[in-house]
């Protein structure tokens, strides 16, 4: 028996049960999301609440790329505030969950086919806590971030993720945090959408009704309107562990399923 095998049997919080914690994928658009009242913030709210409790969080965010895979192994991750120019309040906002050294180690058990690396200085960045926030306000779950190896192409993600379905047995919410359309270049100051944005978006959501998850991964080759809505991946990525944590036939649903600031879909799914 390994050392971590010896300490996740002390710790009984991820036991296998019959039940298999639902997944889910946020659009989390702006960092003004965590502390405005408004459709989204107020549907990741209920999100949390419709949810079984997590034994721990799995959080997959696009703030967060490394070389190599990474996980976050500290008692006490740090709230990070990683964004600039937003109003003094969003700076002052701290979310102190706990970490899970023991996901930690079981997250580098699970994907025993790469390389992860313990990490002790990273923490929770707005991708996970502006998100975590509003779904478990009491901050008493414990979270633990799975960094996106940014020299690793897509099919590498998705494949990764699947090493992770048995997570959610254990109780642990796989929660990836990014925007299905993200272009902060072609992004306005105002509600709506651009004609291509909403064309991709809508074409995920039938591709992910549809169970195309290959087509998914091979996003580039979705034409002209994917070029725009992906212009760089990382807020793409989260998707694919989301989808890959998926078990055959398993239902889908969407939330806060629109664009706004022309280039930006807060489409949001749950899985199970
Ligand atoms: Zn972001």
């Amino acid at each position: 028996m390994s050392l971590n095998q010896a300490l996740l049997e002390l710790n009984d919080a991820f036991h296998e049960t019959d039940l298999q914690m639902p997944a889910l994928f946020i659009g989390h658009g702006s960092p003004l999301n965590a502390i405005e009242d408004n459709e989204f913030s107020q549907a990741w709210i209920e999100t949390g609440k419709a949810l079984p409790r997590p034994s721990a969080i799995l959080c997959i965010s696009a703030h967060w790329e490394t070389i190599g895979t990474q996980v976050t192994a500290m008692e006490h991750p740090r709230t990070i505030h990683d964004f600039g120019g937003f109003p003094t309040a969003l700076y002052e906002m701290e979310y102190p969950a706990p970490g899970s050294p023991e996901l930690a180690y079981l997250t580098q058990e699970s994907l025993s086919n790469v390389s992860v690396r313990l990490e002790r200085s990273w923490g929770l960045d707005h991708g996970a806590w502006s998100v975590l926030h509003r779904m478990f306000p009491e901050a008493d779950i414990p979270v633990v971030q799975l960094s996106l190896d940014r020299t690793q192409p897509p099919l590498f993600h998705y494949s990764l993720a699947k090493h992770l379905i048995g997570l959610r047995r254990r109780g642990v919410l796989i929660l990836g945090s990014g925007n299905m359309v993200h272009n902060l270049r072609m992004a306005v100051v105002q509600d709506g959408a651009f004609d291509w944005a909403s064309e991709f978006d809508e074409r995920l959501q039938k591709l992910i009704l549809d169970g195309n998850h290959q087509a998914i991964v091979d996003y580039p080759s979705l034409g002209p309107s994917a070029r725009l809505a992906v212009p760089t991946n990382e807020h793409f990525l989260p998707l694919l562990y989301t989808l890959g944590v998926q078990e055959p036939k398993e239902p889908v649903r969407f939330f806060a399923d629109r664009v706004t600031y022309g280039a930006i879909s807060m489409r949001s799914v749950r899985i199970g």
